[in-house]
């Protein structure tokens, strides 16, 4: 199957998450895709491949040697835009400028990054939905690479661990991820941007969600009893540090981020996230908040201020470090062919960040795409191309 109409195919199953419905897969319609891909695992060789019961997908593929190497990309999509009814365009040649419908284009001027992909073939969205080649390029990737040596059994290759998880834009991708069902002594996810990219650190993270009571009274006889839970919340925003927002944040800096607030004199709330590459300066911010909340819990006895911080995920870094094999893998096949890599970092999480700190070292590579999360996601097909050579090679022993 040509890995361009093998990509396009996986864009037209819609299988958005949901953050709000608690269930795993938090959307049933993911299922649809991993059903799919159990059957083309298993025309492709990959007999043992089945979906379980969280609708994650394992399969393994026997071959030379010791080593058994795992390859993990992810069939939900993001929630910011919709995936249903995904019409992507193949623009042959691009020249700067891709329109993608009559109101919306893709442009070099405001996206300066497709400079260097000038005179490459590309695939768009028609401007209503996002693309979603975060992460189905990455299945495509992966799947066309499984094809090559189904084709071609002369070739020996290593033995492989294949799996596509759920619900990793909602952060839950390794929640019901086993180990023992992966069986892998290295990983990698493919689900990352540029394809010299190989990714070994990323976010931090915490979400927190703020639940304040008020005292609400009649305002003209407020005086000394009306609490309004608005404004303690506004003092506790006003208690992070300031110049630390998404819109500050440079490349290595983290940030706080409010996602939601809800309130009126009665009750307020709050959700918001905290991302650091570092460690301490992560616990830093959620300190102020949990000291903030305790200052107004004693200075307002009659109202409540709860603030609850849960861990998201870790920076892979310190995993990732203790074991340079898949990062030295990574790169040989890299400048191999021809490319320039370059060890980076991620300004978000992956399932591999989960991966790693339990016990799978799993480094991030690229899916040649670029835009994710929204109507201008694109993807280059040359690269693309490559990057199925890279796997390739990566899976041969
Ligand atoms: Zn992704």
């Amino acid at each position: 199957m040509n890995p361009v109409e093998r990509f396009i195919k996986y864009t037209k199953v819609d299988t958005q998450s949901d953050d709000t419905t608690g269930t795993t897969p938090s959307t049933e319609k993911q299922k649809n895709l991993s059903r799919l891909l159990v059957e083309e695992l298993k025309e492709l060789g990959v007999n043992d491949a089945y979906m379980d019961e969280y609708g994650i997908v394992y399969g393994h593929l026997k071959g030379e040697g010791d080593m058994k190497l795992g390859f993990n990309a992810h069939v939900d999509t993001a929630l910011e835009v919709t995936g249903a009814n995904v019409n992507a365009q193949i623009i042959k040649n691009f020249n700067g400028v891709a329109k993608l419908n009559d109101e919306l284009s893709l442009t070099v001027d405001q996206f300066p990054a497709l400079k260097k992909h000038i005179g490459k073939d590309i695939v768009v969205t028609d401007g209503t939905t996002l693309l979603g080649a975060d992460d189905k390029a990455g299945i495509a990737i992966i799947m066309s690479a499984l094809e090559y040596f189904h084709e071609h059994p002369e070739v020996k290759h290593k033995n492989l661990s294949i799996s596509f998880t759920v619900d990793e834009e909602i952060g839950e991708g390794p929640k019901h991820f086993s180990l023992e069902k992966m069986d892998a002594d290295y990983a990698y996810t493919i689900d990352g941007g540029d394809i010299e990219s190989i990714e070994i650190e990323n976010f931090n993270a915490k979400g927190v969600q703020v639940n304040i009571k008020g005292v609400s009274v009649h305002p003209g006889e407020g005086k000394n009893a009306l609490i309004n839970a608005c404004l303690l919340l506004n003092e506790l925003i006003n208690a992070m540090p300031k110049g630390d927002t998404p819109f500050e944040a440079g490349f290595d800096d983290g940030y706080w981020h409010i996602n939601g607030i809800e309130g009126e004199v009665d009750h307020a709330s709050m959700s918001m996230i905290l991302r650091d590459f570092d460690k301490e300066k992560l616990n830093r911010r959620a300190e102020i908040l949990l000291k903030k909340a305790e200052e107004l819990n004693k200075q307002y006895p009659k109202a409540h201020v709860d603030v609850k911080i849960y861990d998201q995920y870790e920076n892979m870094r310190e995993y990732v470090d203790k074991d340079p094999t898949p990062v030295n893998m990574a790169l040989e096949v890299l400048k191999k062919h021809g490319l320039n890599p370059r060890i980076s970092k991620i300004r978000g999480g992956t399932d591999g960040a989960t991966f790693s700190k339990m016990g799978l070292l799993t480094p991030n590579l690229g899916t040649a795409s670029s835009n994710h999360h929204g109507r201008y996601e694109y993807l280059v097909i040359q690269d693309f191309e490559k990057m199925i050579e890279i796997v390739k090679d990566l899976m041969k022993y």
